[in-house]
């Protein structure tokens, strides 16, 4: 049948003028959110100065992650719930400006199929759809997970679904009474349902008609002044987020400081809002609280003093009350929260709205460090002892040699070796961890490949950066590079995964651009190049991901594959990108922990799966599983896989 648009409606033009008005609020509305960001330090990534590489990444996560909320289906039924919601609003959005287009420039929409299976049928499916995403969020905020429960409630949220859910209610009314006045629409089904139930009155009809169009503006204008504003600050801040994997802290450019004839003091790292960047404050007002970040975050769930929603929010708050200059902020997040943060990003991994809380934690750390000489104690004496002997671990018995004493390892040797085999600090210096190195000692000369290793052992400065001396990171990665360069390095194989984040992601910028291959990845090469052939025993063993190779370089595959060649490869439930921390990242190898240890957590996770060995691609999980798994068995569990490979061969 034909529809008649504003059947029974005097003066329905005038609901347009309302909509102008609705319009004007709402942009004036959205002004306000970018005269906040605005007040950010630097701009924002601009979209026309996007090399060509990065354009494409741009719209694919501003399609993926930001339109179709590809992050939000992690967790199922709430991204169902959302895709209903967000669709059907869409489609409706859709319908409701074609009847505007129909009444202004007579477009042909209520006639034959266009009108029967789109304004008709799509419509009345859109709007059930929207109708059971409403649903499912109205029932969650009364009766919320753990994570969504904060100290302060969000204003707006609870307003929104409640003024969404009255359009949608009254838009079926108004339909079902139409339908009773002029007669059946079949296509129209929930009209048609309606219709058997109301009276055709149309007082009523108009009532409700007036009630819905004055609804919808009522919502459009409040939209950017409640966290329904996340439908333009989601897609926003997941098309601007940095297209690498993980946390990237850059480097700091401390050249400003000898400036003499620069006015302005730089701040190191961050005090208050206003230190922070544009993209930064983006991410503070895009934030959902929704939580995932909470729930998966090893210090959160593991009784810290520390939730990344937690510290959102508390920015959050600050932004939207123009709170720039309060450098208070770091007290009421707390210092012991800040340094709590072990790095692992499972939290950027989790959200939805593609933030990035470890590098705003992180700025704070550098602050507290640099400008106010705040650590905790343990922390402390690492860095001391980076300041002093160029490696974090005070209190070591063990020499530089002493991991190689017996063995014969070749000096690398400019022009001449292939690969320079880093070994890093914590393998130098800790026993446990030395046995790698002296396991790929092994693997490497079994398969002939001419590496080298230096003279001199150091660290990268990961420990420092990652604990927020950004000065003493420079300091020690100038140096390696000067060395590198000076023997004319290209390909550098790491044992350990923070060495290979450092070497590919801060590294380049100071200077040093070269080849770096993890250990991992460089033992599956070299098995599936037939190089080596360790034994396949039909051991069980279970891999556990270091967030600095898998999640932060996406290395998941490559050091299953040599467990594969080992064994029988056993997953924990937490695994791949979901992967759990072992707790000694961002320097929290040396925290004196509060709460459950992280590496306990973990170890019992791995344990019971049953696996009779658990394996890893990093010194410091092996470290941290060694010492977890101890509250549990007295049997060495944790290995290394170059250790399982070697004694294979
Ligand atoms: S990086 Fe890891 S420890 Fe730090 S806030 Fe995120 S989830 Fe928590
Ligand atoms: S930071 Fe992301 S995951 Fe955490 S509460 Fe905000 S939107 Fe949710």
């Amino acid at each position: 049948m034909t529809r008649i648009p504003y059947w029974n409606i005097s003066y329905g033009i005038l609901i347009d003028a309302f909509a102008l008005v609705a319009v004007i609020v709402f942009a004036r509305g959205v002004y306000g959110h970018w005269q906040r960001i605005k007040k950010g330090k630097l701009r924002l990534r601009p979209v026309r100065d996007l090399p060509g590489q990065i354009g494409p990444i741009f719209v694919y996560a501003l399609v993926t992650k930001g339109i179709l909320g590809s992050k939000l289906y992690k967790k199922f039924f709430t991204g169902l719930a959302h895709g209903f919601l967000f669709w059907g609003m869409i489609l409706l959005g859709i319908g409701t400006t074609l009847v505007v287009l129909n009444v202004l420039f007579g477009l042909p929409i209520f006639a034959g199929g266009f009108n029967r299976w789109f304004m008709s049928f799509g419509l009345d499916l859109a709007g059930l759809a929207a109708l059971a995403g409403l649903i499912f969020f109205f029932l969650r905020r009364m009766f919320p997970p753990q994570r969504l429960i904060t100290p302060r409630e969000r204003a707006g949220f609870v307003a929104q679904i409640g003024l969404l859910l009255a359009v949608i209610v009254t838009g079926f009314i108004v339909e079902g009474i139409r339908i009773k006045a002029t007669g059946p629409d079949p296509y129209a089904f929930v009209g048609n349902i309606l219709a058997g139930w109301l009276p055709a009155n149309l007082a009523a009809h108009r009532l409700f008609w007036w009630g819905h169009g004055l609804l919808c503006m009522a919502f459009i204008a409040y939209i950017p002044y409640s966290p329904m504003m996340h439908i333009l600050l989601v897609p926003a801040n997941t098309a601007l987020a940095d297209p690498m994997p993980g946390s990237k802290m850059g480097v700091m450019d401390f050249s400003s400081f000898d400036n003499e004839e620069s006015e302005e003091i730089p701040t190191l790292g961050c005090a208050s809002l206003a230190d922070f960047t544009q993209k930064r404050l983006l991410d503070y007002d895009a934030c959902l609280w929704c939580g995932r970040c909470h729930e998966v975050c090893p210090a959160a769930s593991t009784q810290k003093p520390l939730s990344p929603k937690g510290v959102m929010l508390t920015l959050a708050e600050r932004l939207t009350n123009g709170e720039f200059e309060d450098t208070e902020v770091i007290d009421a997040i707390g210092e012991d929260a800040i340094f709590a943060c072990t790095t692992c990003t499972a939290c950027m991994e989790a959200c939805p709205a593609c933030i990035n809380q470890p590098k705003t934690i992180l700025k704070f750390r550098q602050n507290l460090v640099m400008e106010q000489s705040r650590i905790p104690e343990l922390m402390g004496k690492a860095m001391t002892s980076l300041e002093q002997r160029a490696h974090p671990f005070f209190g070591t018995g063990s020499g530089p040699k002493e991991w190689c004493k017996d063995l014969d390892v070749p000096i690398f040797a400019q022009g001449e070796t292939e690969y320079l085999l880093w070994i890093g600090c914590s393998v130098t210096y800790e026993e446990r961890a030395q046995k790698i190195a002296r396991a790929m000692v092994h693997i490497l000369d079994a398969a002939g490949v001419s590496y080298g290793i230096l003279e001199e052992s150091r660290c990268t400065g990961d420990p420092a950066k990652q604990m927020g001396n950004e000065f003493m990171f420079s300091e020690l990665a100038q140096t390696n590079i000067e060395e590198f360069n000076d023997l004319g390095v290209q390909k550098i194989i790491t044992l350990c995964p923070h060495c290979y984040n450092s070497f590919t992601r801060h590294y380049p910028p100071l200077g040093g651009d070269y080849t770096v291959i993890p250990h991992a990845v460089f033992i599956d090469r070299l098995i599936s190049q037939g190089k080596i052939a360790p034994r396949d025993n039909g051991q069980s063993i279970v891999y556990h991901d270091p967030c600095y190779l898998g999640r932060r370089n996406r290395i998941f595959e490559a050091p299953r594959q040599v467990v594969r060649r080992l064994g029988r490869l056993v997953e924990m439930p937490r695994h791949g990108a979901e992967s759990f921390c072992c707790g000694g990242g961002g320097g929290n190898y040396w925290a004196e922990e509060v709460g459950e240890r992280i590496n306990q957590n973990r170890s019992r996770e791995a344990l019971d799966t049953g696996a009779e060995r658990i394996a890893t691609a990093c010194p410091f999980c092996l470290l941290m599983l060694t010492d977890g798994t101890k509250k549990f068995t007295e049997e060495q569990k944790a290995f290394d896989i170059a250790e399982l490979v070697a004694e294979r061969l």
